[in-house]
């Protein structure tokens, strides 16, 4: 029998590594075998919580192998055993109308790894920062080769999110220019995928240390700031059509929306931020557009081909690597923005 070492949360601040029993597959299930899992903002904000009612597996993204699947869900997804994968961080029900119009990221039967399933509601391993995963019906993965860098097929989900930020709720377009909030991954895999579609100019602001002026620069902004400042000292002919907020920082969201040309659009990027007064009003005077995007696109061939292609230091985005024990042992690990879990390593 096999067991998987899962890092568990729960009630009263409880965080440890505990051992499950890895079950049988059902014929729609999936058993994946983690081989690196991302710490989202999401993630982060699960697992820095102290006011749980259950026992939880954090974390919903993660990159590993088809340990064992049912005839079903080889069907459903067209992988077998012993491919490799990268699962989003979700379930939705693929049957009421989001779901069947390609939006399934707002079906209202939505469920998150990581944060939706308890660790002892079967059959278990609902969370990606463990050795092993339980991908349940419903979920959605991408088959990825063998050849990629799994730092780098892990973005994916991330990607897809971006790419749903930029091009669908942000509308974006050759000409137009957007501004990101932070250079965050989020942010960061915006900024590539802006590059590749044309959009100019693109700004990164929260770029405080060199090092993020840097890599922010290489992944695709022609410009980058640091603080609201510098935001709203850009210059009113050049205001950004479209601007993404991918922090939980409330004060840039407003400053941004702010900052924008009359008839912008603003999009918080499944991240939870309060709207200012001051923002709001400027926003129905300029006709500013308010939209927020909670998960990955549906078309995936742009970031596909942003991971392919070799353009972009993506790899240089996990440049931190956790063990579960890590995470137990300082949790405030967590807080590193470009890090991963390997629950692998010991
Ligand atoms: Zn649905």
């Amino acid at each position: 029998m096999n067991f998987s070492r899962s890092l568990v949360i729960g009630p009263g601040g409880r965080r440890e590594v505990a051992e499950f029993t890895v079950p049988e597959v059902e014929k729609d299930g999936l058993i994946l075998e983690v081989e690196l899992a991302r710490i989202t903002e999401r993630d982060r904000k699960l697992f820095l919580r102290h006011d749980l009612s259950a026992t939880l597996i954090p974390g919903s993204i993660a990159i590993g192998r088809v340990k064992a699947i049912g005839d079903e869900a080889a069907a459903f997804y067209g992988v077998n055993a012993g491919d490799r994968v990268v699962v989003e961080p979700f379930t939705s029900c693929y049957n009421c109308k989001p779901c069947l119009t390609a939006r399934r990221r707002i079906c209202e039967r939505r469920r998150w790894y990581g944060q939706d399933f308890a660790a002892d509601e079967p059959p278990g391993l609902g969370g990606t920062w463990g050795q092993y995963l339980y991908v349940r019906a419903g979920s959605r993965i991408h088959k990825v080769p063998d050849e990629w860098e799994a730092q780098i097929a892990l973005l994916m989900p991330e990607g897809l999110l971006a790419y749903g930020a930029l091009f669908d709720a942000g509308e974006g377009s050759v000409g137009k220019g957007v501004l990101i909030d932070a250079p965050t991954i989020l942010g960061l895999l915006a900024a590539a995928l802006a590059r590749e579609g044309g959009l100019d100019p693109i700004t990164v602001a929260g770029c405080f240390t060199e090092k993020t002026r840097r890599l922010a620069m290489a992944m695709g902004a022609h410009q980058v700031l640091g603080g609201e400042e510098e935001i709203l000292s850009l210059d009113r002919w050049k205001r950004p059509d479209i601007f993404l907020a991918t922090s939980s920082n409330s004060s840039v969201f407003n400053t941004g929306i702010m900052a924008l040309a009359p008839g912008g659009v603003a999009v918080s990027v499944d991240c939870v931020n309060r709207l200012s007064e001051t923002a709001f009003r400027y926003a129905q005077e300029h006709e500013i557009c308010l939209k927020s995007i909670t998960g990955p696109a549906w078309e995936t061939n742009g970031v596909r081909l942003l991971l392919e292609r070799a353009r972009y230091p993506l790899a240089a985005l996990i440049e931190q690597t956790f063990t579960l024990d890590d995470l137990v042992r300082e949790p405030e690990l967590v807080e590193a923005e470009y890090a991963a879990v390997n629950p692998r390593l010991l």
